[in-house]
């Protein structure tokens, strides 16, 4: 034997979830096992979470599955929520388990591609030379979904929830955003370095605050171009100018409303990966849903769960020891865009007719010799972790 690059093995954290998560996972771990091979020994752990673990267990995320994310050197994640399964108070139990899951591991950078492929028809008129190529950073701890299950009803007349915006929550969620910046290649449209901090500062102080000490932090960024939108005009704008954008960063709803309107603009949610880190953990998941009404029918498209693990890989071959990861995410990518460009890898949603299976085989044949695998255009994690 002794045929790995590392000897160690890595640690995945699997939480397949429910819907369409368990399909979406298992094509995303046969991926994972393909190309780290002859790279390092594989210890996959399998977790429960989600809407059916509520219904069974009482818990969306049960100890026992915090505690084995936390030993993990990553988790990757399906899909959780089924709209019939909710709390006392009406609201989904499933959703609390990625809700938690960010508290419990301070998971406060929500990374989302938003990127089109020529090949997929998409609602804009990005073509070859209109590509759309940014990444919406969402803040991911704090804002208005901070208040998660704190809410108030007053005698079931009027609901409040509370909106909280943190100086150290601004200013980290910043850097990460500036640093990103620095890794791209800036705007499709112009090239350049721009960060876009997307609030509504005009009319409530919590985003008026949260402008300020973004700016703050940018300012000792002298080569990215900075600038401001309010929430109402980036939806057209994301619409109408989406290659203008390079590196966008705003509050933690805001950021879930536009990465699904991001995803839409290049094809829908199929294709939408993301990285959801912190200092030291790393959690990696598409950004749809369970997609329940599709689940179990074969059609679910994983390729966001697929380019989810290589950004999986990416993160983790930041850490020291990790590096040889590097290329075995990059391969993921360019088969993952490889699948998509010739069509092979096109499920029903994006246009195609590939079924599940076919779509993980076409990614797998896509992939290229493990020598291969320089960094094509803005690599999807970017380096972000390095600072
Ligand atoms: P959530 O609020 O949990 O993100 P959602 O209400 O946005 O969920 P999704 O489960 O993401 O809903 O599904 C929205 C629509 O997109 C559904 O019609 C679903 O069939 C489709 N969809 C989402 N993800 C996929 C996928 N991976 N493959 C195929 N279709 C998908």
């Amino acid at each position: 034997m002794g045929m790995f690059m590392l000897e160690s093995p890595l640690r995945i954290a699997v939480v397949p979830g429910d819907g369409i998560g368990p399909e979406v996972c298992s094509c995303a771990v046969d991926v994972l096992q393909t190309v780290l091979a002859d790279v390092c020994p594989l210890d996959i752990q399998y977790y429960e979470g989600g809407a059916d673990c509520y219904r069974v267990h009482g818990d969306a995320l049960p100890e026992a599955t915090l505690d084995g994310c936390r030993k993990a050197d990553a988790v990757l994640h399906g899909a959780a929520g089924l709209p019939d399964v909710v709390y006392p108070d009406g609201t989904e139990a499933g959703q609390d388990f990625s809700m938690k899951m960010r508290a419990a591991l301070d998971l406060y950078a929500n990374i989302r591609p938003v990127k089109s492929y020529p090949s997929v028809p998409g609602v804009l008129i990005a073509t070859a030379d209109r590509p759309i190529d940014y990444v919406i950073v969402r803040e991911n701890t704090e804002g208005l979904y901070a208040a998660r299950s704190g809410g108030n009803i007053v005698r079931d007349r009027v609901a409040t929830d509370t909106l909280v915006i943190s100086r150290d929550g601004v200013e980290r969620i910043t850097h990460m955003a500036a640093r990103l910046a620095l890794s791209r290649q800036g705007a499709p449209a112009d090239g350049k370095r721009r960060v876009t901090i997307v609030d509504k500062a005009n009319v409530l102080r919590s985003y008026a605050f949260f402008r300020k000490v973004a700016l703050e932090v940018l300012a000792g960024y002298p080569e990215i171009e900075t600038e401001c939108i309010l929430i109402d005009a980036m939806t057209t704008y994301m619409v109408q100018q989406p290659d203008r954008f390079d590196v966008v960063v705003t509050e933690n709803i805001f950021g879930d409303i536009l990465s699904d309107l991001g995803a839409g603009t290049v094809g829908g949610l199929g294709l939408a990966a993301s990285s959801e880190v912190g200092d030291r953990y790393g959690y990696f998941q598409g950004i749809h849903g369970s997609a329940p009404g599709i689940q179990g029918c074969g059609i679910a498209n994983p390729i966001a769960t697929i380019l989810s693990a290589g950004q999986m890989l990416d993160w983790l071959s930041d850490k020291p020891g990790w590096e040889a990861l590097a290329p075995a995410g990059r391969r993921i990518r360019l088969a993952t865009e490889a699948a998509i460009a010739d069509r092979s890898g096109l499920t029903v949603d994006v246009g195609g007719t590939a079924n599940t299976a076919a779509c993980v085989a076409a990614v797998k044949a896509n992939l290229p010799p493990s020598s291969e695998g320089d960094r094509a255009d803005n690599p999807v994690f970017m380096d972000a972790g390095r600072s």
